[in-house]
């Protein structure tokens, strides 16, 4: 396709209803019931394979006081510009003014569940994940439809390991992200990111950390090139960077080695011997965003989602009246075994019930008609106009169930 005529995400996202955002909360989109569709299947998927790879979900508060960023080191690398920090005078607190701020990050408060209760060696690795909403204030110039808000949701995940164990986890992560991004299609491409200028934590740790990182890539085989200086300031981390329809680079899943929060929170386990030992913190995102990940795969579809996140799978079109109590029916198979279904059932002419399932990018057109009544059967049509012809209504549930298995 021609790069200059492909549509902006969001045009599309207005086109088919998926969302929009408005002047009244600048950079955090508002979500419509077809864009929600998408949201959510990608929430089902992700936490398929968190849990699966053997995490436990949690949820942290989304305000805090901003004595946790302190703690963190947050707060003085991106505190005044970068946050939302708000004073306000607590009852709690004698009526004083109190600093508390909007997370932007999972992080520090993944250690506030880590410190619930004392924790041995026989729990790690324990691996948090969470898919929190967060809060950054982007400037307004640079916010952009949903590729860059100011809230966004994060398929977030902390683990915390002993530091034996970080190059197995990290590898498992790497694994997920291979995974998971070939699903897409998405040409990507691994970086290295390490030690910046301003960072925490001792020169000894980043080297342990940074080698750990090259080891994992090397042992893996998998191809990297250096973002020289661009970690965390806690710690390096594996960036996976895709390239967009537009030839756009985005960098969206993330792992990271932190030896630094684990001593600013003063974490510790009890090892074999019963003496205290301090954890290995390790972040990952696989999508980055929820926001942006939605914008890029809105371009590079163009609307026309694969199947399994498509907001209506199926659309079923009676060609006259007529046929619509035998409509109705499919219309019910078809929603029991829970496919999205849409049951054009308004007195429109066939051209025009076509042209809207068409615009609307509905992967499965049903077209019934006197013919396929009598024979028991349905024809099918694809969005790109290809015809599947007529089959058995079972044979093609079946198809359109493997599609949204394989996630084709
Ligand atoms: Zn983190």
């Amino acid at each position: 396709m021609n790069k200059t005529s492909l549509k902006d995400h969001r045009e599309i996202g207005r086109e088919l209803e998926l969302f929009f955002t408005d002047d009244i909360a600048p950079g955090a989109p508002f979500w419509l019931p077809n864009g929600l569709v998408i949201f959510k299947e990608l929430e089902k998927f992700i936490r398929e394979l968190t849990l699966g790879a053997g995490y436990q979900e949690t949820s942290t508060p989304i305000m805090v006081k901003s004595d946790l960023f302190k703690q963190s080191g947050h707060f003085s690398k991106f505190g005044e510009h970068n946050m939302y920090n708000l004073s306000l005078s607590d009852e709690e607190e004698g009526k004083k003014s109190v600093s508390y701020t909007l997370k932007p990050m999972n992080c520090p408060e993944s250690t506030i569940l880590y410190r619930f209760k004392n924790r041995s060696y026989r729990e790690l690795p324990l691996r948090y994940s969470e898919i929190g909403r967060l809060h950054r204030r982007e400037k307004s110039g640079e916010v952009h439809g949903l590729l860059r808000v100011r809230q966004l949701t994060m398929d977030d995940a902390h683990i915390f390991a002993r530091e034996e164990k970080i190059a197995e986890e990290v590898g498992n992560i790497l694994d997920t992200m291979v995974a998971f991004y070939n699903i897409f299609d998405f040409e990507y491409e691994f970086k290295l990111a390490t030690r910046p200028e301003e960072r925490a934590g001792s020169d000894s740790d980043w080297d342990k950390a940074e080698k750990t990182l090259e080891d994992v890539l090397k042992h893996k085989k998998l191809k990297y090139s250096p973002k020289d200086r661009d970690g965390a300031f806690y710690g390096p981390k594996i960036d996976l960077h895709i390239k967009d329809s537009q030839g756009r680079e985005w960098q969206l899943a993330t792992v990271q080695i932190d030896f630094h929060m684990p001593n600013a929170f003063d974490l510790k386990y009890t090892d074999e011997n019963g003496d205290p030992k301090r954890p290995v913190m390790v972040h990952r995102a696989i999508f980055g965003s929820f926001e942006r990940f939605v914008a890029i795969l809105t371009e590079q579809y163009q609307g026309a989602f694969p199947v399994w996140l498509s907001p209506t799978q199926v659309a079923i079109l009676p060609i006259t009246d007529g046929q619509l109590s035998y409509c109705k029916k499919i219309d019910e198979d078809l929603k029991s075994a829970s496919i999205r279904t849409r049951l054009y059932d308004k007195n429109e002419t066939l051209q025009a019930k076509i042209r809207d399932a068409t615009l609307q990018k509905t992967p499965y057109i049903v077209i019934v008609g006197a013919k396929e009544v009598a024979a028991k059967k349905v024809s099918i049509r694809t969005r790109d106009g290809k015809d599947l012809g007529q089959m058995e209504l079972s044979k093609f549930r079946d198809k359109v169930l493997g599609g949204i298995a394989t996630k084709a």
